[in-house]
């Protein structure tokens, strides 16, 4: 764990996950963003280049966060386990307990005013129950994360629109929803406040 306590350097907890990554791919963004993406796990691309969300369905998400005046660099962006699963597997339940003190320790540290799960399987591992995503997604749950509530919204896999051109509508409205919440980009109607209070 480096000083800020945000980026692991060094971790051995799962022997399949070591074999298969080039690296540890840590989230990115401001250290207080208001606004924290949690998707699953590095694929290829985020592998290569150490950063989250950079391949295909990065660039669907940087597309979502535009339509909603916002850019990459004014939210953190982060996943459930922090090196690549083999072949693109889904973690393992035990891979996400291994990385859970260190999603938790990030959210600790951040204190966003909203969390947006990026798909399935981050929508169960925060929510710890199952979610059909596709018909939950831009619902709201408080949830206790590390023993502190936190607001967690559920949206689709960025990578959902590219494969099924009918939820696109659905994962724009659920990033307006959540600028919305965090009272930044275009969905906070120019006021800059928050509208969380009273939520
Ligand atoms: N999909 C994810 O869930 N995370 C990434 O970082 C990239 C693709």
């Amino acid at each position: 764990m480096d000083e800020s306590g945000l980026c692991v350097s060094e971790c051995s907890r799962c022997p399949a996950l070591v074999d298969s990554r080039s690296r540890i791919v840590n989230g990115t963004g401001p250290e207080d963003a208001d606004m924290l993406f949690v998707g699953e796990g590095p694929g290829a691309q985020e592998d290569s280049e150490g950063e989250p969300f950079v391949g295909r369905s990065g660039s669907v998400l940087d597309d979502g966060l535009r339509s909603v005046g916002l850019l990459r660099e004014d939210v953190r962006i982060t996943n459930c386990v922090r090196c690549r699963p083999p072949e693109n597997r889904d973690p393992a339940t035990e891979e996400l307990e291994n990385c859970r003190g260190y999603l938790e320790r990030e959210i600790d540290l951040l204190d966003p005013e909203i969390i947006v799960t990026l798909g399935k399987v981050p929508s169960e591992h925060l929510l710890g129950r199952s979610v059909a995503v596709t018909k939950e997604a831009g619902s709201i749950e408080e949830v206790r994360i590390d023993g502190m509530p936190r607001r967690v919204l559920l949206c689709v896999h960025p990578a959902a629109t590219l494969y099924d051109r009918s939820q696109e509508d659905t994962f724009a409205e659920a990033l307006d929803r959540a600028a919305s919440l965090a009272g930044i980009g275009a969905g906070d109607g120019g006021s800059g406040q928050t509208r969380l209070d009273g939520f």
